[in-house]
């Protein structure tokens, strides 16, 4: 087994569209980045580069690139998974954390869950998510940002048919 932890972060302005975990959240701002800035599937995507210790998104996707420009970050985490199944590793789980002061994002979770299994190639049941505001404290508390973070646990393949 091999376990990974990621951690993303990003502002919120008015004019962009908000998204996470490939679910779009009707709100009056939406985050900020040369993606689409879902902040959840970056962190997730990072947490399984770093179980296989690989570099973080920024090598695969570097933010100077005009071609990824908006990309669907969905394609990202497409990439570490990728990265995984062609070195013998499977996700056997996923565990999120979105820190929101606004929107509420719980409505959304069993969306986002079905949305992140379906890329991950695994069942919504190997994914939790959990939203949790920051209690009004420093800049996510005052709406200015929203951040996450993900840990995920890799099993061999050979070992993956009991999951
Ligand atoms: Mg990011």
């Amino acid at each position: 087994m091999r376990i990974g932890y990621g951690y993303d972060i990003h502002r919120l302005v008015v004019g962009r569209p908000l998204v996470l975990g490939g679910v779009d959240i009707p709100c009056e701002v939406g985050l900020d980045g040369h993606s689409d800035a879902d902040c959840l599937t970056h962190a997730l995507s990072d947490a399984v580069f770093g179980a296989l210790a690989l570099p973080d998104i920024g090598h695969w996707f570097p933010n100077t690139d005009p071609d990824i420009r908006g990309i669907d970050s969905r394609r990202i985490l497409e990439k570490a998974i990728h990265e995984a199944m062609v070195r013998g590793w499977m996700v056997g789980n996923v565990d999120c954390v979105i820190i929101a002061e606004r929107p509420k994002i719980s409505p959304y979770l069993d969306t986002m869950k079905e949305s992140l299994s379906a890329t991950m190639g695994i069942r919504p049941d190997q994914v939790g998510i959990k939203a949790t505001t920051n209690e009004k404290v420093g800049d996510i508390g005052k709406g200015h940002a929203i951040a996450a973070h993900a840990t995920c646990l890799l099993l061999r393949l050979d070992h993956a048919k009991d999951v």
